[in-house]
């Protein structure tokens, strides 16, 4: 047969994906496998047995991340690295990260039954910590601070504790590190978590960079004083100027044409007390997008808003950077290895950023790096109510492997 007519076995993974989601089943219909637990441990040992039985020669790397690798038709090409997380947010869904994981071992599976014979080698990967700071891709990146080491995860054990839980040694995590230009490329399959593609009546999105973020601390300074004999035209109520910036971050935003988002997500009102007029509010903006000129664009109109508002209410205003996340552009060539795959499989696909942060875009500082996405029911996740339609979950892993075939003839 030849390889373009080479398909997955869609019943064999969807099997997968169910045993899978019995580990750390919750009775919603979710799963509870946050990094590190015992669910976490369990649903990995399951995925490195999987990574066996597809022939592959599994190691687990001193950070706590499984590979399992097929040797390749040149003993010195990079690999093709495809792959993502099995572990989950508390009271998480079946599909984030665990499609991308099973997707891999699939196509793994494809390749050998099919007699295919890469010219690069193909390692999947169950990167560890995800969900909570892609703790496992970091450290492959090396961008992990390790006095990180010591925070608790959700889960309770230490970030330490967990990498020696998983199989890794945190005393030598330089040995998990890959050096730029040591893959050929990477590539993830994974839901989009959001209802871009389900509106585009699109089967398959082809992920265009993952969106920089900047984060500020705002913070009205008005007057504490009591809320019965203050009258109206003497306050200088900080809440009431916070207010109206909360109001203008969705107008500003949307004020120029994109798919840039700003969000307010935290209010602290001070004193706090319900008969006394706030003297003081800390909010949290962030702005997210591709392009970071934008974000700051958005965010000089936000600026000139808040001291506008800060006048005319008697109050004063500073708005503090607090970090920045900077934005991820994925690899045009497995953009379009991509896009190629599903038009050839017949799908419809559609070029969008990933709003969220996943390991490819730590996989992007050693190598090419790209990602796609397969749609969400309703946009849900992070939820018991996450789901992905079997037909989609299918074509995505299809998607996948056709790409794979063509990076390895296209990716150096
Ligand atoms: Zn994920």
């Amino acid at each position: 047969m030849h390889e373009s007519n080479v398909r997955v076995r869609g019943e064999r993974l969807l099997a997968d994906l169910a045993a899978l989601a019995r580990i750390g089943a919750t009775p919603e219909g979710g799963v509870n496998r946050p990094a590190y637990s015992d669910a976490d441990l369990e649903a990995r040992q399951i995925v490195r047995a999987w990574m066996r039985d597809a022939g592959l020669a599994v190691r687990v790397d001193t950070a706590g991340n499984t590979f399992g690798r097929r040797e390749g038709a040149d003993s010195s090409a990079p690999p093709i690295v495809i792959g993502s997380h099995t572990d989950s947010v508390p009271q998480g869904g079946r599909f984030d990260g665990a499609l991308g994981v099973l997707a891999a071992i699939e196509v793994a599976r494809t390749v050998r039954d099919a007699g295919i014979r890469l010219t690069h080698p193909l390692e999947v990967v169950d990167f560890q910590n995800e969900e909570g700071g892609l703790v496992g891709s970091k450290i492959v990146a090396g961008r992990f601070e390790r006095d990180a080491l010591a925070l608790k995860a959700t889960s309770g054990r230490t970030i330490e504790a967990g990498i020696a839980l998983l199989g890794g040694d945190p005393s030598r995590l330089d040995d998990a590190r890959r050096l730029p230009g040591s893959i050929a490329g990477y590539l993830e399959l994974h839901i989009e978590q959001g209802r871009v593609l389900e509106r585009a009546g699109a089967d398959i999105g082809v992920v265009e960079g993952l969106v920089g973020i900047r984060y500020w601390e705002v913070t009205f300074t008005g007057v504490a004083s009591h809320a019965g004999t203050t009258p109206m035209a003497d306050r200088h109520d900080a809440l009431v100027a916070a207010a109206r910036l909360v109001s203008m971050v969705p107008a500003i935003v949307t004020s120029t044409p994109g798919r840039q988002v700003g969000t307010v997500g935290r209010l602290a009102v001070f004193p706090g007390g319900a008969n006394v007029i706030p003297g003081k509010v800390v909010l949290t903006l962030e702005l997210r997008d591709l392009d970071l000129a934008k974000v700051g664009e958005l965010f000089s109109a936000i600026e000139r808003e808040a001291h506008a508002i800060a006048a005319a209410t008697g109050t004063t205003v500073s708005l503090e950077p607090t970090h920045t996340n900077d934005p991820s552009p994925t690899d045009p060539i497995i953009q379009q290895a991509v896009a190629n795959a599903a038009r050839t499989l017949g799908l419809r696909s559609h070029a969008m950023p990933s709003g969220a942060g996943h390991d490819a875009q730590n996989m992007a500082t050693i190598g090419p790096a790209g990602m796609l996405f397969v749609p969400s029911v309703n946009g849900i996740s992070h939820s018991p109510l996450e789901r992905t339609e079997d037909h989609d979950v299918v074509n995505g892993v299809n998607v996948l492997l056709a790409a794979v075939l063509e990076l390895d003839r296209t990716l150096s």
